[in-house]
C-alpha cells in the first residue's frame, strides 16, 4: 500500500460511501473491515427517502434489491394510534443485503477490500491484529465500535441501548405492517418496526439502561412486559416472537457530534454524528459524511480533515438537533400522547419534524480530481 493512498476503516455505509466517491474521483482507497462475511448489523433497517436519494446517487438501488416500500408512519402512543403520510417514500432493508450492494459498488469502483480486526488507532497508523496499516489519510468509519485512540466520549446518567430482534414473514405480518413505518413508544424508548426484502419483521428498540434494569435486565422480560401493556404491539410480535434471538447494543452516544479532527483523520458516520435513531437518519448520515469526506480528500488531501470535520458538524447539527427533540418527547408518556393526537389532527407537524431532521445530501462530485 502506498503511503498517500487513503485507508477506510469500516466497511458499512460510511466507509462504503467514501470508498465509491474516492475510487470514482480516482483515488486507489483501501477498504478494511474485521468481518470478511456481511453480517446484518443491528439497525432499524429504515431507508428514509434522503437514504434512497444517496444510495441512488451511488448506484445502488434498494427497490431493486427487493426492498420493502413505505410511504407512512404509524404512531402508537398510550393506547392511542395515528398515521401520518411521510414526506417522500421510503423503505425497509436489512443491512445484510444494504452492505453486500454497497461493498460490491465499491470494489467495483477500484476499491480494494482487505480485513483485519483494528485494535488501535496512532497518528499515521491503524494497529491490526494482522499487521499494521500506514496511511497518511485515515478515514475511520468503524460506526457503532470505538476504537482505542479515537474512542468518543460517553457520560450519561441513563444510557441508551439498543435491541433488536428478526420476526419471521408471516400474512397476519404482512397485513398489519404493509406500506408502514411504525413506532410504538413507550416510557423511556421505543419500538421500531418495519418489514424487510424477505418479508420478516425487524424489530428495533432504543431505550434507556433504567428500562431495561426495571424488566430484570432480560430483553425478554422486557418485551413481554410491553406486549402486556400494548395491544398493538403484542399483536404484531405475535406468538412466536421469544424464539428469536433478542440482539443488543449498549451505551449509544446520541446526540454526539466531532466538532473537530485532526489533519489525516476524517471521522465519519456514526464516529462523525449520532442521531437518535428514532429519526431513521443514521444511514444516511453515514452516507453524507463518506461522500463529503472523500470529496474534501479529493480537494485538499489530507490536510482537508479538520475543513470537512467542522463543515460536516455544521451539516449535521440541524437534524440531530431536531432528532433529539423528537426523542425527548417521545420518551415522556404525557408527550408522547400530544405527538400521536397531532400524528392524526395535525400531521403536517409530524411532516415538518420528519422533514428538519433529514441532512442536506451532498452535491454530485462536479470535478473528479486528485491531489498532485
Ligand atoms: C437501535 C438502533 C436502530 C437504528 N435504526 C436505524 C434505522 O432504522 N435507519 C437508519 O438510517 N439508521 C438507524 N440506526 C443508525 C445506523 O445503524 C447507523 O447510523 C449506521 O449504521 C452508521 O453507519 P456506519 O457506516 O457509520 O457504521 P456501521 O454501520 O456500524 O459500520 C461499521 C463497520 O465497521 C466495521 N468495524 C467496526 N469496528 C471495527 C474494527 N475495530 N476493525 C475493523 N472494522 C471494524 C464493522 O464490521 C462495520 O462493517 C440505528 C441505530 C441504532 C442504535
Amino acid at each position: 500500500m502506498r503511503q498517500q493512498d487513503p485507508l477506510i476503516l469500516g466497511a458499512g455505509p460510511a466507509g462504503c460511501a467514501a470508498a465509491i466517491v474516492l475510487a470514482r474521483g480516482g483515488a486507489q482507497p483501501l477498504l478494511l473491515d474485521r468481518a470478511q462475511t456481511v453480517g446484518d448489523p443491528l439497525c432499524g433497517g429504515f431507508l428514509s427517502w434522503r437514504t434512497v436519494e444517496q444510495l441512488r446517487a451511488l448506484d445502488v438501488d434498494p427497490l431493486a434489491l427487493g426492498a420493502h416500500p413505505v410511504t407512512q408512519l404509524r404512531l402508537f402512543a398510550a393506547g392511542r394510534e395515528a398515521t401520518a403520510p411521510l414526506p417522500h417514500p421510503a423503505c425497509g432493508l436489512s443491512r445484510h443485503a444494504l452492505d453486500t450492494a454497497l461493498r460490491q459498488v465499491a470494489q467495483a469502483a477500484g476499491a480494494r477490500l482487505v480485513f483485519d480486526h483494528i485494535t488501535a488507532i496512532e497518528p499515521g497508523v491503524a494497529h491490526g491484529k494482522a499487521q499494521d496499516w500506514p496511511s497518511e489519510s485515515l478515514f475511520l468509519a468503524s460506526g457503532k465500535h470505538d476504537i482505542r485512540g479515537t474512542a468518543r466520549p460517553r457520560h450519561s446518567d441513563d444510557p441508551a441501548l439498543g435491541l433488536r430482534l428478526r420476526l419471521p414473514a408471516t400474512t397476519k405480518r404482512r397485513d398489519l405492517l404493509t406500506d408502514a413505518i411504525e413506532l410504538h413508544l413507550f416510557a423511556r424508548g421505543y419500538a421500531g418496526i418495519v418489514l424487510q426484502e424477505d418479508g420478516t419483521a425487524n424489530v428495533c428498540l432504543a431505550l434507556r439502561k433504567s428500562a431495561l434494569a426495571e424488566a430484570g435486565g432480560s430483553p425478554q422480560a422486557l418485551l413481554a412486559r410491553l406486549a402486556a401493556q400494548e395491544p398493538a404491539l403484542s399483536h404484531r410480535l405475535g406468538d412466536d416472537w421469544n424464539t428469536a434471538r433478542v440482539e443488543s447494543i449498549g451505551a449509544v452516544p446520541y446526540g454526539w457530534i466531532a466538532r473537530d479532527t485532526a489533519p489525516g483523520l476524517f471521522r465519519l458516520g456514526d464516529q462523525a454524528a449520532v442521531i437518535p435513531s428514532l429519526a431513521g437518519e443514521g444511514i444516511s448520515i453515514a452516507l453524507a459524511s463518506g461522500h463529503m469526506a472523500a470529496a474534501h480528500w479529493l480537494d485538499h488531501g489530507p490536510e482537508g480533515a479538520p475543513l470537512y470535520q467542522q463543515a460536516f458538524a455544521r451539516k449535521a447539527r440541524r437534524p440531530v438537533a431536531v432528532a433529539r427533540l423528537a426523542r425527548t418527547l417521545a420518551e415522556s408518556p404525557r408527550a408522547a400522547t400530544l405527538a400521536a393526537l397531532a400524528a392524526r389532527y395535525a400531521p403536517q407537524a409530524i411532516h415538518a419534524l420528519a422533514s428538519l431532521s433529514r441532512i442536506a445530501a451532498p452535491p454530485p462530485l462536479a470535478q473528479p480530481a486528485r491531489p498532485a
